[in-house]
């Protein structure tokens, strides 16, 4: 039977939480007034993730697996996900550790039935993480913002319920680099947000390092903003600006003061580390544009599912 609803979820080594997972999945099912498919994606686990996969897939229907070829990332892993939904009304994406409460999808589902696209989590609590992450996240969203034409809303993630029209259109997006919680904010749609406090990690412990959350945060602000780039050329006019009105003082000195140009060894020192420091930025903000076409160009898939299970059976 075609399920009306889908659960994403994205797995990465999470063998520590996948029992407690799964039971509080089988409750929410079993209470559901809609019926429910639960698609893990197995982001290539190197513990027994897959494992556990195969046995609950291959025994409970309602459990679809898709495995993928290798770690392809969180962001391609959902996108995997996503591709597989067979719900008719929608689909909910929650996170693999349980800090995403699935129960929150009594109230994802009571907006989609009042004509609500797209409802999204906001943390109201994080009990999950420390000082460094709460005030990284929360200066990300601020910058994010300013920069962005289009802002994602503070302390949202990627825990979301989104209707089956939202979600074709966000499958029908090619982007590489992918930011989903953005593209989602991107496509419209009535949208509306709702609160939740976020748990701490049920087991495990996080697959999201600073290096992989900066490059994250980056593809927030670069993904969704020419605002870098423009603000390379009012840098670089500001520049010219200062140094012809330099100029004007330096010749009006010299004609009419006639005081010789003072030299300064320091000071021309300041100005070329200065204004190499500048260039190197500005070469590397264009960078991450051109990065980003280079990877487009390519057209890669963007991730390789290599099995999968439907309907307890393995394809
Ligand atoms: N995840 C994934 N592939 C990765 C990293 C993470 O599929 O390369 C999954 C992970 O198993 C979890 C979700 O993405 O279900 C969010 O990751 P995590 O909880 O580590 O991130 P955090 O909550 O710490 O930001
Ligand atoms: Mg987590």
């Amino acid at each position: 039977m075609t399920p009306q609803i889908s659960i994403v979820v994205p797995l990465y080594n999470e063998e520590a939480g996948f029992n407690t997972l799964v039971n509080r999945l089988n409750a929410l099912m079993d209470s559901f007034p809609a019926s429910i498919e639960v698609i893990f994606v197995n982001d290539g686990s190197k513990d027994s993730t897959p494992k556990l996969m195969h046995q609950l897939a291959l025994t409970d229907k309602r459990y679809q697996g898709v495995f993928l070829s290798r770690n392809f990332g969180h962001q391609y892993a959902l996108t995997a996900g996503l591709s597989c939904v067979r719900g008719t009304e929608g689909v909910m994406v929650i996170d693999g550790d349980l800090q995403d409460p699935p129960e929150l999808l009594t109230q994802y589902y009571k907006n989609y039935k009042d004509g609500i696209d797209i409802s999204y989590g906001v943390r109201t609590m994080r009990a999950d993480e420390g000082w460094f992450k709460r005030v990284t996240s929360s200066y990300f969203y601020k910058v994010q913002s300013k920069f962005s034409n289009i802002s994602i809303p503070s302390n949202s993630g990627d825990f979301c319920f989104m209707s089956r029209a939202a979600l074709d259109v966000l499958n029908m997006m090619p982007e590489e680099s992918r930011f989903i919680r953005g593209m989602r904010a991107w496509i419209g749609f009535k949208q509306m947000p709702v609160p939740f406090d976020r748990q701490e990690r049920a087991a495990g412990e996080t697959k999201y390092p600073f290096k992989k959350m900066l490059k994250f945060a980056m593809n927030g602000i670069f993904n969704f903003s020419e605002t870098p780039i423009r603000m390379i050329t009012y840098l670089g006019l500001g520049a010219t600006i200062i140094s012809l009105l330099y100029l004007g003082y330096t010749l009006y000195k010299k004609f009419y003061l006639h005081d010789a140009v003072s030299s300064g060894f320091s000071g021309l020192l300041f100005a070329i580390i200065l204004f190499s420091g500048v260039q190197l930025i500005s070469l590397g903000i264009i960078g991450e544009y051109v990065l980003r076409i280079f990877f487009q160009a390519k057209q890669r898939p963007l991730f390789i599912i290599s099995q999968r299970i439907v309907d307890g059976e393995l394809k």
